[in-house]
């Protein structure tokens, strides 16, 4: 409202103010020759309502624009004048026009200029108008007159300072809101940039990013979330995410809604590393997904952001590198076990040859052994699909049996074999596969003990898990090549030093069989302080540690 009437022209402004007064003057005029004949008459009364109407004419026609700020106030000065001829020219029968002061008074009050002036007139308009009639009175004043003439001029100054303060107040709030308005302003601006900045930083990575609220409606994507999301919309367009093109490891079957990661990610779940493929055909993508859950102060989930990293390059990389080491293996494995039957062969009717030939032959026959040992763990390896049988078995017995395999290495390496482990202990285990990774970890005890000294095999269960701990008293590693020692074909630096011979391929094994299980295991070892490696298998069915 304030705005719009700054917005008006001062002419209407001027004009808009005197209007109330001018109303009431013509009402007041129009009603004379009806209500109060005997003042048509009056030419002082008349002069009063001719002055009236000559002002308000002079609101519209007054230039005000070419003159100061403050002009227009003469209009109201003058007001007080024109009330004072109309009233006086109107007592004693309408005396009451005296009121009429509150317009001018409001106005200058209201104006905040000529402050002091403004309030002198406030009161000295009013007494001035009161005096006339009072003076043909005098002497003969009453109690009444006299209470009339002060209090009348005091009832206005007080009208004056009462709409002083108030404008005060009024410019003091108004002068507040626009600091305010100003600052939401530049907040407003600020928060705007934020958004523009986050956006072009969102659009110029290569990852898709999505917000979702609680119900997994989108509220925020970047532009290669967009592009995903359109690989996945089905042909007929469905928008539904539960019916998006998405699938599982062997890309063709369509993910159960549950397992689809934005309904995990609203779920509450926080994960990463969750591969799903998208699309179909030759625009199908492998998406490599993690979540982390939204929640507000009072720790309520109120959705979650969800990434998408297209790993497709790297997945079909993989794949091709295990198609190669699995063909590659499966070639080499016929010739050498050829190989080995002939030595096998010839040692077997040695009588013939000297004995540095038989030395020799023994040393080809240990490496082409060695080489189809590492053959067959490249094919492990390669085989994404290791698959284990587990039933109800007597760790206990895996151990003996370890341990007679691993005999004759640890005799010729000096070190000796010590067991402590419960009989029967019981675990949900593949007895060939944990077989393979107890001797895989005795044999890596034993290996890297070059000096000799004493592999420690102990075990000790719960109700739902046991633990199998190899322990040795050999080289170790530093603690970070420890953590290392899982990652495919990782060798750490003691052992390459050491020239021992290794591929870095049976630990990577050895883990993916205790996953298989429900399992896992640990390593923790000093350099020179010796390793241990800590097996956990799960003792039911389903069960995970
Ligand atoms: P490889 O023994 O054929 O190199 P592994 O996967 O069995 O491969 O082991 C990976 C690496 O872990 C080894 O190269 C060695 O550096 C380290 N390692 C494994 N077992 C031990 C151990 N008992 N003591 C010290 N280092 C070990």
């Amino acid at each position: 409202m304030a705005l719009k009437f700054k917005n008006l022209g001062p002419r209407t402004q001027v004009a808009l103010c005197q209007l109330p007064l001018a109303l009431i003057v013509i009402v007041i005029a129009v009603m004379t020759p009806f209500a109060w004949p005997s003042l048509v008459g009056s030419p002082l009364y008349l002069a009063g309502i001719a002055i009236h109407v000559i002002l308000f004419l002079a609101c519209f026609l007054t230039p005000w624009e070419r003159l100061r700020r403050s002009a227009y106030l003469v209009i109201p000065i003058l007001d007080l004048l024109a009330i004072g001829i109309l009233r006086n020219g109107a007592a004693p029968l309408l005396s009451g026009l005296a009121i009429l002061v509150i317009f001018p008074v409001i106005w200058l009050a209201a104006s905040g200029m000529l402050i002091r002036t403004s309030l002198v007139l406030s009161a000295l308009g009013p007494l001035l108008i009161m005096l006339p009639s009072l003076a043909g009175r005098f002497p003969n004043l009453t109690a009444a007159d006299i209470t009339s003439l002060i209090l009348f001029p005091l009832m206005m100054l007080a009208v004056a300072f009462a709409i002083r303060f108030a404008s005060v107040n009024m410019r003091v709030q108004q002068r507040q809101l626009q600091a305010m308005g100003e600052e939401l302003r530049e907040l407003l601006a600020a928060s705007r940039e934020r958004e523009r900045l986050l956006t072009t930083i969102l659009d110029a990575t290569d990852v898709g990013i999505v917000a979702v609220d609680s119900n997994g409606d989108q509220l925020l994507a970047n532009n290669m979330m967009r592009r995903l999301q359109q690989i996945a919309t089905p042909a007929d367009g469905a928008a539904n995410e539960d019916q998006h093109l998405v699938f599982a490891h062997d890309k063709v079957t369509p993910l159960p809604p549950d397992k689809r990661p934005i309904r995990r990610a609203i779920e509450g779940e926080s994960f990463a590393d969750y591969l799903v493929w998208i699309g179909e055909g030759p625009q199908q993508r492998a998406v490599s997904t993690a979540a982390r859950p939204l929640m507000d102060d009072g720790g309520r989930l109120t959705g979650a952001v969800v990434v998408f990293s297209d790993v497709t390059g790297l997945v079909e990389a993989i794949a091709a590198n295990e198609e190669l080491v699995s063909n590659v293996s499966h070639e080499f494995r016929s010739p050498l076990n050829s190989i080995l039957g002939n030595i096998d062969l010839v040692l077997e009717d040695s009588e013939g040859l000297s004995d540095l030939a038989v030395q020799r032959l023994e040393v080809v026959q240990r490496n082409s052994e060695r080489l189809l040992a590492l053959v067959a763990d490249l094919t492990l390896e390669a085989s994404s699909a290791l698959k284990v049988h587990p039933k109800r078995t007597d760790i206990s017995g895996l151990v003996e049996t370890s341990i007679g395999s691993a005999q004759a290495q640890a005799e010729r390496s000096a070190v000796a074999l010590v067991a402590h482990v419960p009989s029967p202990l019981w675990a949900y285990a593949d007895p060939l596969r944990i077989g393979q990774a107890l001797d895989n970890l005795v044999s890596n005890a034993i290996k890297y003990s070059p000096d000799g000294g004493t592999v420690t095999i102990s075990a000790a269960g719960t109700e739902t898990w046991v633990k199998l701990v190899v322990q040795d008293t050999g080289m170790g590693m530093a603690p970070e090549d420890a953590a290392k020692v899982f990652r495919r074909f990782f060798r750490a630096e003691s052992a390459r030093n050491a020239a021992i011979p290794g591929a870095g391929l049976g630990l990577s094994i050895t883990k993916t069989i205790l996953e298989r299980h429900g399992g896992a295991i640990a390593c923790a070892s000093d350099l020179g302080g010796g390793s241990t490696f800590t097996m956990t298998l799960p003792v039911e069915s389903g069960g995970r540690v």
